[in-house]
């Protein structure tokens, strides 16, 4: 196992397209556990491959929420977020569904310390492979499917920023290229509880 570099915005290679997974390898299957790893390690909720440098297709989540005793607590959950079994790490993820509307503060582990809300769909159906590369397919909303669409936007080279007003996003963007980002504080582990 090993920690991953998380590239930050404005790094370009978190612009780049992701090339598809001919092949679940066994090496991919362990690059996909240091992902999980360095999610974890950051206190983040989800992990896409271009975050840290490698272009293939592979995202990591993980919404479930731990309490204060550090027990996981599945209260806030849905039903159908409930019914995904987690972590979850899906290769080649595909929306082939979508339906409603729901917004979140989003935050992300390559724009650290910065929140804002973003409007995703809210029910979605995603198809992709397993780490045993055997084809998957469920129905979820909630976090999970909010996160979902985050991490396949890193896959096409968006950032939840971009989803925002152009006058918004030009301000932010504008501002990390200036003055870069905050110190990482891992005391403040409220602040970067849902980064993804
Ligand atoms: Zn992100």
């Amino acid at each position: 196992m090993a920690l991953l570099e998380v590239l930050k915005f404005p790094d370009p290679r978190l612009r780049k397209m992701s090339k598809p997974v001919d092949n679940v390898t066994e090496e991919l299957v362990q690059f996909s556990k240091d992902m999980l790893e360095t999610m974890y390690d950051f206190k983040g909720i989800g992990l896409a491959a271009p975050q840290v440098a490698r272009l293939d297709r592979l995202i990591v989540i993980d919404t479930r929420r731990k309490g204060d005793d550090d027990r996981y607590n599945l209260d806030d959950m849905t039903e159908l977020e409930k019914s995904v079994e987690q972590p979850l790490v899906v290769f080649n993820p595909v929306i082939t569904f979508k339906e409603g509307k729901t917004t979140y503060d989003e935050g992300c582990l390559s724009i650290p310390s910065y929140y804002e809300t973003v409007e995703r769909f809210q029910l979605i159906e995603l198809e992709g492979l397993n780490q045993k590369g055997e084809k998957i397919k469920f129905k979820t909303d909630g976090l999970l499917s909010i996160c979902i669409q985050h991490e396949i936007d890193h896959l096409d080279g968006k950032l939840f920023i971009d989803r925002l007003s152009i006058i918004k996003s030009g301000r932010i963007k504008k501002q990390i290229k200036k003055h870069g980002y905050p110190e990482r504080n891992t005391e403040d582990e409220e602040a970067v509880e849902s980064e993804v």
